[in-house]
């Protein structure tokens, strides 16, 4: 088939790695920023920057239930950090007032915001992800990690003990930031994903 249109939400974030990552594994990629954009892509990367100001920024837009809707009727979707976050059904820590990162479901999972805490803000790790022969190199910044998986969800990798790679049917989440490593197979990954070979 000819390449899958994959749409980066790019409200705020690192949109640029993305396209960048999508290109180079042969999807189409493309931005969303409008619901006419989100109607036209076959799959969708959240990426990670600030989940509350993404949040803000998409029910601000009117974007937050149509894409809601995609994902309730199967939309593929992959989630990093910030983006994972957001495809969880719940949230802890997830801010308050107007800085409040909502659920928009997709995985039924509970995620804390900022889970590795001060001592390890940011690190990398090599991680064994299912799946995968060789291990991944792993980018953890402010990152959240997976508390609570349904019984339909399947943990790919752990970090702490604690799932920071999922997958629930055709959504994919991870803690980490494969858009910032020359490894694309995670992206790969759900491409393969978008066009039913995985
Ligand atoms: N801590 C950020 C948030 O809560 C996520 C960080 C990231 O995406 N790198 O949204």
């Amino acid at each position: 088939m000819s390449a899958p249109r994959i749409g980066v939400l790019a409200l705020q974030g690192d949109v640029r790695e993305h396209l960048g990552a999508l290109s180079a594994v042969g999807a189409d990629p493309v931005t969303v920023r409008n619901r006419a954009e989100l109607d036209s892509v076959d799959g969708l990367i959240l990426p990670g920057g600030e989940s509350t100001t993404i949040s803000y920024l998409l029910d601000e837009l009117g974007l937050a239930d149509p894409l809601r809707a995609r994902l309730a009727a199967g939309m593929p979707a992959y989630g990093a950090c910030a983006g994972m976050i957001l495809l969880a059904s719940e949230i802890l820590d997830a801010g308050s007032g107007t800085r409040v990162a909502v659920p928009l479901g997709g995985v039924d999972m509970t995620v804390r915001r900022n889970a590795f805490g001060r001592q390890v803000d940011s690190f990398e790790d090599y991680l064994s992800v299912a799946g995968f022969d060789d291990p991944v190199h792993a980018v953890f910044i402010r990152a959240p990690w997976v508390e609570r998986v349904g019984a339909d969800v399947t943990v790919l990798a752990r970090a702490a003990g604690h799932p920071v790679a999922v997958r629930q049917g055709a959504v994919l989440a991870t803690s980490f930031h494969p858009e910032v490593t020359a490894d694309h197979r995670i992206h790969a990954l759900f491409v393969a994903i978008v066009t039913g070979r995985a």
